[in-house]
């Protein structure tokens, strides 16, 4: 077998080089997924996961607009559209500075098993820019979001693409490039995902992967006659999966020690309690300021500066911040620390040496692909509302997700139970995922 996947990697390498996000992200799906294919007549010697890891189409285009002080700007936008089998491309734009080709193929490709994985009908892909939002004026980020959309829009549309937020991409931008959309087409359709409210957005869209994800490590320690009330719980980020990861932490009983954000993270002994918790969401999402201001306005707290939170000794980590944040020594530390649950709210956040160290101690680990699955599934919810002009209650969306995340669970046990009971998640998660957009591909034949 390990010959069967070196060779197939090897030949993935070379078709990717300099591209080691995304062969990183390969090489833990096909780690789990190539022995079943082998073991199951009707996917072996179909090349199906060959043909997976294609995209079908890449986007990559030039992003001109002026700046504050009359400067033009050069950036480059890309989409790429990875898997549509079992539905229209779905996944979110990224700004940040560090989007290039291979982040965005990595995150394309989680996409396809994490929408698979959700039940509902959504292909898989992923887009966004190297524009960095720091520091932009209201001004410059709509111009860049319009400018940014006059290319995008060609490629999209309710039944071809629709993508969302991820990283530097809120509210507000969604906004900007929804505007822009409709100007062109001339048509008002749900073509995004994370909308206001007033215009086609769906209640707990924002909440969604934040709560999605506490929902899952929930299920995880109930397999243990566990819960998260009582836990001692290390968050990184400080964005909008982490600050709503903390609020229901917060609702289900549990002490939120740490938030963190690109230039390090704050431990508060005493607990991030809600009013706290308003404070951050006020201070990153209207301020835009930086998490250490939090250790001023808090003295008790305390801000490491250039570092994240995996030192702080906890119960529960939820790593919600990017890709590749923890590594095998923060694992190491984790466990040695006593935590018995990771589940990541980010795409990729664990490297694979840090998820052999989780799956080494036996303690609980999913995957993001499952975990924060819930916010791409709240926009499936929101494209269903848009298509049937219609809103649900915030407490039914609630109620949606949670039966989806128990869903995504159950999966992950099915495909995932080991002989002495300990479940991979990540195998569950891929085969589960993977089963499902195969079955589709097969049936539709080879296109
Ligand atoms: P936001 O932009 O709202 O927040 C991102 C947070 O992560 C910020 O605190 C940011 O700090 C921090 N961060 C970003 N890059 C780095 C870095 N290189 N090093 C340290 N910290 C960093 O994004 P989201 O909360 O939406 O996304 C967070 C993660 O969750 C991403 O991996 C995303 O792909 C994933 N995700 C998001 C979903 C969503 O619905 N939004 C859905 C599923 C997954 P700073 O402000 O300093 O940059």
């Amino acid at each position: 077998m390990k010959q069967t996947i070196d060779e197939f990697l090897s030949h993935v390498r070379q078709r990717n080089p300099n591209e080691p996000e995304f062969l990183q992200a390969v090489e833990e799906v096909a780690e789990t997924v190539l022995p079943y294919i082998v073991k199951h007549d009707i996917y072996y010697g179909k090349n199906i996961l060959l043909r997976m890891v294609e995209p079908e189409r890449v986007i990559s285009f030039r992003v001109c607009w002026v700046d504050d002080s009359g400067e033009i700007q050069v950036n480059r936008g890309y989409r790429i559209q990875m898997n549509s089998a079992i539905g229209p491309y779905k996944g979110g734009l990224r700004f940040h500075p560090t989007v290039n080709q291979s982040i965005l193929k990595f995150l394309a490709f989680e996409q396809v098993f994490k929408n698979s994985l959700t039940t509902l009908p959504m292909g898989g892909g992923k887009g966004g820019s190297d524009f960095d939002p720091k520091g932009k004026s209201d001004g410059e980020i709509m111009r860049f979001c319009h400018a940014f959309m006059s290319e995008l829009f060609r490629h999209i549309g309710p039944s071809t693409d629709i993508p969302a937020g991820d990283i530097g991409v809120g509210a507000r931008e969604i906004g900007f490039l929804f505007g822009m959309y409709k100007k062109l087409k001339n048509e008002f359709t749900g073509v995004l995902t994370g909308k206001g409210l007033s215009w086609g957005g769906s209640l707990i869209r924002p909440e969604a992967t934040g709560y999605g994800n506490v929902y899952f490590a929930q299920k995880m320690l109930e397999t243990k006659g566990d819960a998260i009330e009582g836990k001692q719980v290390v968050i990184s980020g400080s964005g909008n999966v982490a600050q709503y990861a903390a609020e229901k932490v917060l609702q289900l009983g549990g002490k939120v020690l740490t938030l963190s954000d690109s230039s390090g993270y704050i431990y508060d002994e005493k607990g991030i309690d809600a009013e706290k918790l308003k404070y951050v969401m006020h201070l990153k999402n209207v301020e835009r300021g930086r998490i250490g201001e939090y250790a001023n306005k808090y003295p008790e707290a305390k801000f490491i500066k250039g570092e994240t939170p995996w030192g702080i000794k906890c119960d529960v980590a939820l790593p919600c911040a990017t890709q590749n944040e923890l590594g095998e020594s923060d694992a190491k530390t984790l466990v040695e620390n006593g935590c018995i649950c990771v589940s990541e709210g980010a795409n990729m956040p664990s490297t694979n040496k840090a998820i052999l160290v989780f799956h080494k101690a036996k303690i609980l680990f999913a995957p993001g692909k499952a975990s924060n699955a819930g916010g791409v599934a709240t926009s499936g919810l929101e494209m269903t509302q848009n298509a049937l002009r219609f809103n649900w209650t915030r407490e039914a969306v609630d109620e949606k997700l949670q039966e989806i995340m128990e869903d995504i669970h159950d999966e992950c046990i099915k495909y995932g139970k080991g002989e002495d009971g300990y479940v991979d998640y990540v195998k569950g998660a891929n085969i589960a995922g993977f089963v499902k957009v195969a079955d589709a591909m097969l049936a539709q034949g080879i296109v």
